[in-house]
């Protein structure tokens, strides 16, 4: 039969499943044929394209960041762009409004179909109470069933709009989400009240570094607020994703919790496994939760390799570089680094920690997939599902340059930063979007995933 596509002399990380030589064909956008041994010729296609014996890992999904803080509609473009030099075929965004999202859902959805590289989902902020009210409607007509609760956003943080946030509106909005088919809690976990004396104590001293902000912000603020929403979500029979985990005490709690709630999912990002409150980067490197210590830092890998980590996601914001170098207490919190984060993980898990192309592929692809109800149409590589595939080299070395990397933000915590282990070719439903780190894509040939 004639093929679209062959992918040939390449290694398959099939998650579960094993790493295979062989070559993947395509047809219409998804894999019509997978063989496990050097490419004999069984098909003809289109485009052949030699791999050169490299891995070919599912498609990477990245399930966190926030779009829409440079342009509501144009964000799309540039970071699909930073993100497919980046490997990452599936990107999800978090929307956080006052008013109902229906208003908003027509406008991000058309800016996806109109101007993005790569495919896209949505979650949205569960923040007051006329949202509770429509969590079905946006299962059933926008397709979104993820939802954000952010705990660490009520009190005085949550003074007014946009957000108003307490147990109370936790508890319903589990119980909402627990209805939908394929629902998801998606959990900010830090104790806001607790933080807020800590806060006061260390402003009043007059401190603007970047550990005054992690120390305002202490670790069993986390791990207490983790308890709290895999015990709602227990009881609601709500299926509970814990975002950015940042610290040992948390992961600890994760760990018990795991033992007598299988719905119980975590997510760490690449930042907490690279960088501390001490690091040079300084203010740029504010984010919520905050940078924390080398235990922490140890800690996380061991629960990624360890598989306790389900998921990696980049908590990509777009900001400025001149948003970032205000006050420490007033700058808004987080950085792009969606590009970054799967040559994180091959550069500093891969090659230097023994972290296996398998757990890579699991954290990056097919946990992302069943959890955020995509799988198997994303998340691995068999027949019929899209021919999303993230090539790398893991012996590439480059240093990050922000100026390359072709997002709105134009600053890198990584900046100057020598990684070895890159994706050298991003294909999303058998087109090739970047290869050899230029995007080769089309604007537009993103497709936004209804779940
Ligand atoms: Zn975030």
């Amino acid at each position: 039969m004639q093929m679209d596509c062959l992918l040939k002399n390449a290694r398959l990380v099939v998650p579960r499943q094993g790493i295979f030589e062989g070559s993947v064909a395509i047809r219409d956008g998804v894999v019509a044929a997978i063989h496990r041994e050097p490419f004999v010729g069984v098909e003809t296609a289109v485009k052949v394209i030699d791999v050169g014996g490299r891995y070919v890992l599912p498609g990477v999904i990245e399930p966190h960041s926030h779009l829409g803080r440079g342009s509501l509609t144009d964000d799309f473009r540039t970071e699909s762009w930073t993100a497919a030099l980046g490997g990452v075929t599936t990107m999800f965004s978090y929307y956080t409004r006052p008013t109902t999202y229906h208003e908003l859902f027509p406008t991000i959805k058309q800016a996806v179909e109109e101007r993005a590289y790569i495919d896209f989902g949505f979650h949205f902020n569960v923040a007051r109470d006329n949202h509770l009210d429509e969590i079905d409607s946006y299962a059933e007509r926008c397709g979104v069933r993820s939802f954000k609760f952010n705990m660490a956003r009520s009190g005085e943080d949550a003074a007014g709009p946009p957000e108003a946030w307490d147990d109370g509106l936790m508890h319903e909005g589990f119980s909402n989400v627990a209805r939908v088919k394929g629902g998801l809690a998606c959990v900010h976990a830090e104790n806001v009240l607790v933080i807020w004396r800590f806060r006061n104590r260390i402003v009043a001293q007059g401190r603007e570094d970047l550990a005054a902000w992690s120390e305002s912000r202490p670790n069993f603020c986390e791990a207490e607020t983790i308890h709290r929403a895999y015990y709602y979500g227990q009881l609601t029979g709500c299926p509970t994703y814990i975002v950015h985990l940042t610290t040992k005490e948390g992961l600890q709690v994760v760990k018990e919790w795991k033992k007598k709630f299988p719905a119980a999912y975590v997510e760490t990002c690449p930042h907490y496994l690279t960088h501390t409150m001490n690091a040079p980067e300084g203010k740029l490197a504010k984010a919520t939760p905050p940078l924390r210590t080398e235990a922490d830092i140890e800690a996380l890998w061991s629960g990624l390799l360890d598989g306790t980590i389900d998921t990696m996601g980049s908590d990509h914001v777009v900001l400025t570089r001149e948003q970032k170098m205000i006050g420490i207490w007033e700058s808004r919190p987080g950085f792009p680094g969606v590009t970054t984060m799967l040559p994180v993980l091959l550069s500093e898990g891969v090659n230097r920690r023994g972290l296996s192309l398998q757990r890579v592929a699991e954290v990056t692809s097919y946990n992302t997939a069943r959890i955020f109800g995509l799988y198997p149409k994303k998340g691995t590589i068999q027949v019929g599902s899209d021919a999303d595939f993230t090539v790398v080299d893991l012996d590439v070395e480059r240093t990050v340059r922000a100026a390359e990397l072709g997002s709105f933000s134009d600053f890198s915590i990584y900046e100057g930063h020598t990684l070895k282990g890159w994706p050298v070719l991003t294909m999303v439903r058998g087109q090739v979007v970047m290869q050899d780190g230029q995007i080769v894509g089309q604007k537009g040939w993103g497709q936004y995933l209804y779940r």
